[in-house]
């Protein structure tokens, strides 16, 4: 491209990337239409127009032509927004040149026998038959680390992937002080906790009635539905399709709505975030990375939603809903209690982080060939005594319980530990910057919260990186103390 400006080459990579976003838009279009309301005899064909954008959109990412644009607008100083997209066109370009388009092919080829083979695993109770094919799956991830090449060691090139800069020696930082505090917590808890109260008996609540309530605290908490949609699918999910267009699901449990609720509002702190970044198809209008996304939805999960001004107000309104009579330290007790178990998506706040470290380990292990995939069954059981407490009895509640692996997705756990982590940082800043902001959640308020985290988070997109935003939006660096002392507080002095 003789002669090209900076700034052409500035615009060459906007319109560039807008296509790419777009294109990347029908390919999540498609994604929640299976899992939303596609007819099943249309599985096969969904399936092969899925795999023909997903060319497209690789295609469109290695197109040669970005590396020049990088290049020639790369000469110049620009301004903040445009420096970040600059940063981050060229962080996902590099990323995506480096992996053969052969290798992605099998990659994804790879994935999909995966998944089917986790399930036949699944039905037979029996790791053995997953562990030929997730040898596979981790030698791939090795290889791909591989291509992407790494300063530390190999998981770093994965990890960076899901949370960049994120790195083994920051996560074994993190992971190693948030274990040793958490465990003599969770002893401490124990000791205390009161009973589990039974708040519905044998009642049913149907799934319409829970609909209309899910809706309503969906749209109170700021979610818009002139610019989202709320559906059922069996695993919760949010996709921020467009800029307009976000969607959020969540599952109805017939014998507990409490369970529905906290995963609907869980999907609209997701939702909240996709509808707050301008989405205007550059990286500066996206999300920063996954575990600030995860903290926006645990925030309004866990600080939000399980405290106890959420409920003073919206306690009234549920029972009127259903027709209980619940009363207001019953919820508390029941919507906070601490169980140490086996699995990762029933863990309460609390527990729900070693679930995360042992996973984490695991990962870190089999990426530096220091353990066999045919080692996992034993190693977590032995983890799962050590850290929680509990004893493994089977693969289904053991190694077999996550579709993360089938899937080739490493390095991805540890963004929700992270996530929790961002999010009391988050709360405790929010607190501390607006007092008041308790008795407006009390009030049944969310604007004081929606527009805070508006302008901590939601507005500058991927501008900074999620670290250098954390600390921007608190005033101090990423540390695993705020969640300890939230967990503290919250539980130790009930
Ligand atoms: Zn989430």
């Amino acid at each position: 491209m003789p002669d090209q400006t900076s700034e052409e080459a500035y615009r060459s990579l906007l319109q560039h990337s807008r296509e790419l976003t777009w294109t990347a838009g029908l390919q999540a279009l498609l994604g929640w239409d299976q899992q939303v309301t596609m007819p099943p005899e249309a599985a096969e064909a969904h399936s092969m127009m899925s795999s023909i954008i997903a060319r497209i959109v690789q295609r469109k990412a290695v197109d040669p032509r970005v590396g020049a644009w990088l290049q020639t607008a790369g000469s110049e100083e620009w301004a903040l927004t445009e420096s970040a997209n600059l940063r981050e066109w060229k962080r996902d370009y590099e990323k995506a040149v480096k992996l053969p388009e052969d290798f992605v092919a099998k990659q994804a080829e790879l994935a999909s026998k995966a998944y089917e083979v986790w399930q036949q695993a699944r039905e037979r109770n029996d790791f053995g038959v997953f562990a030929p094919v997730l040898a596979e799956v981790v030698a791939m991830a090795r290889q791909e680390a591989d291509y992407y090449q790494y300063d530390g060691e190999r998981y770093d090139a994965l990890l960076d992937i899901f949370e960049p800069g994120l790195t083994v020696v920051r996560c074994e930082a993190l992971f190693a002080d948030l274990r040793h505090q958490l465990i003599p917590v969770i002893r401490e808890i124990l000791k205390s906790q009161p009973e589990k109260p039974d708040l519905f008996g044998s009642m049913d609540f149907p799934a319409d009635r829970q609909a209309v309530f899910n809706r309503r605290v969906a749209a109170d908490l700021g979610f818009d539905f002139e610019a989202g949609r709320l559906d059922e699918t069996i695993h919760p999910f949010t996709n921020g399709i467009a800029c307009g267009d976000t969607r959020i699901t969540t599952n109805y449990r017939l014998a507990d709505p409490l369970d529905t609720l906290f995963s609907t509002i869980h999907e609209t702190g997701h939702g909240l975030y996709e509808q707050g970044v301008s989405a205007d198809g550059t990286p500066a209008g996206q999300a920063c990375s996954m575990a600030v996304h995860e903290s926006q939805s645990r925030l309004y999960e866990n600080e939000v939603g399980k405290g106890r001004p959420f409920w003073q107000h919206r306690l009234s309104a549920f029972n009127r809903e259903f027709g209980t009579s619940v009363d207001l330290d019953d919820v508390m007790r029941r919507v906070n209690r601490v169980e140490p178990g086996l699995i990762r998506i029933k863990a309460d706040e609390v527990t729900y982080n070693l679930h995360i470290i042992i996973r984490f380990e695991i990962e870190r292990d089999l990426l530096r060939e220091e353990m066999d995939v045919t080692d996992m069954p034993r190693v977590w059981r032995e983890k799962y005594k050590e850290y929680l407490g509990v004893e493994v009895t089977d693969d289904l509640c053991g190694a077999l319980q996550d579709v993360h692996w089938s899937d080739g997705l490493f390095g991805y756990f540890p963004t929700y530990a992270l996530g929790n982590v961002y999010a009391a940082q988050l709360f405790h800043a929010l607190k501390k910057d607006m007092p008041e902001v308790e008795s407006s959640l009390a009030a049944g308020d969310f604007k004081t919260l929606h527009g805070w985290l508006r302008e901590k988070i939601y507005v500058h997109g991927r501008v900074y990186m999620p670290d250098e935003l954390i600390e921007r939006a608190t005033g101090s660096p990423v540390s695993t103390s705020y969640l300890i002392d939230y967990l503290r507080k919250k539980y130790l002095s009930m």
